[in-house]
């Protein structure tokens, strides 16, 4: 067992030596469930390159032990500069991509520095490119706006920009790549769409494609271009609406557990937690759990959202508190004080607790809270 937190010694320290002090609650990481899903990724897309997504904290996985188990991908997918800089400060030699590019032209030193490869998405960052440093060649992906109409050189200036880059001399423009909007819905047209547009904007303009994000890599065979760009499906999380990751043959990487900290017969009548919101129906044991909103468990879960409790499902019930929830344990009347909790991951699927919150399982990932501890296992 090893400690996968971002540099704190406490409380990932205290967790990882002898005996657990402090609350109970962790979020595991399965190293084995990471690299399975990596391998599906390759089955599905075996002659493109890798580009695995680890922006926002490695989707709340830990941004450096993410990139150290996904050792062998062929690249790593950030948001900004500073995520990059953790990587290579943390010894990470994987070619890195800065997915949004850069912000400021003063970020292009420690772009050629870093040996990293950035992508450009708009005239002002182009110019940026072009007037910037000379003192080493940078690599470029330009981005295609092919419907998504958020970042993108829109289809008809693609040559044109491209040509430009090429001309630099301290530009080398490795191709383009393109976002899916919809295709977390397997039916939806307008990915079609998409790919179609791509393809014709960058028909004849020299460099590598690259389309597929998850979804798209599962979905849509014909977007398993030069380089997919997983993310959430390395994380063992189905990339579609009302999927589950079970049927995309991928395993959960992120365990979110705690434990129950207290079990209370209340009457009927008696009102639980803040704003009394849920009433017992009947005299009823209630089970306390440190989880709370603090840690990144969603405050919108709704009653009845499933907590998995030594392995048998319960139902939340009343308001979701910073530190704790509240359970009801009729059905199972014989849990205890002390007993393992899992909020998500194996055996309660992240995707139903998302559901059940009303958002998406990226959500809930990405917001686990710095005060949780990561902890790495096999
Ligand atoms: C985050 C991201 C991805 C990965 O998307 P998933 O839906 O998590 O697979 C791919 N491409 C880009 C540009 C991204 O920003």
């Amino acid at each position: 067992m090893s400690v996968a937190g971002m540099g704190k010694t406490s409380p990932q320290q205290q967790k990882s030596g002898q005996g657990i002090i402090g609350r109970p609650i962790q979020a595991r990481i399965n190293r084995t469930a990471f690299q399975h899903n990596l391998n599906r990724v390759r089955e599905l897309a075996p002659d493109s390159q890798i580009l695995c997504a680890i922006k926002a904290n490695a989707y709340g996985h830990g941004l450096v032990s993410a990139a150290r188990i996904l050792a062998d991908a062929d690249a790593l997918g950030v948001a900004g500069i500073d995520e990059a800089l953790q990587l290579r400060e943390a010894g990470v030699q994987t070619p890195v991509v800065l997915l949004e590019g850069i912000f400021h032209s003063s970020e292009l030193v420690l772009v050629i520095r870093h040996k990293l490869t950035v992508v450009v998405h708009q005239s002002g960052q182009l110019d940026m490119l072009l007037d910037g440093p000379s003192s080493a060649s940078i690599q470029v992906w330009v981005k295609v706006d092919s419907g998504m109409h958020r970042l993108g050189f829109l289809p008809e200036d693609v040559a044109d920009v491209s040509e430009r880059l090429r001309q630099c001399g301290h530009l080398n423009l490795i191709g383009h790549m393109t976002h899916l909007a919809n295709a977390d819905e397997r039916k939806d047209k307008f990915t079609n769409r998409q790919i179609e547009i791509f393809f014709n904007a960058v028909q004849g303009v020299p460099g590598l494609h690259s389309i597929a994000n998850s979804a798209g890599l599962v979905a849509w065979p014909e977007s398993r271009t030069d380089w997919v760009r997983p993310g959430i499906m390395l994380y063992g999380v189905s990339p579609f609406a009302g999927g589950r990751a079970v049927d995309e043959g991928l395993l959960p990487v992120m365990t979110l557990q705690s434990e129950v900290i207290a079990v209370n017969h209340y009457r009927k009548g008696d009102a639980v937690g803040y704003g009394g919101s849920w009433i017992c129906p009947e005299d009823m044991p209630v089970g306390v759990i440190a989880a709370g909103y603090g840690d990144g468990y969603p405050r919108h879960a709704r009653q009845g959202c499933p907590v998995l409790i030594n392995g048998k499902r319960v139902p939340l019930i009343g308001r979701v508190s910073m530190d704790m929830i509240s359970v009801d344990l009729r059905q199972h009347p014989a849990i205890k004080c002390g007993d393992p909790v899992i909020l998500w991951g194996e055996g309660l699927p992240v995707e139903e607790v998302a559901e059940a919150a009303d958002t998406i399982a990226y959500e809930l990932l990405c917001h686990i809270s710095a005060r949780v501890p990561l902890i790495e296992v096999e």
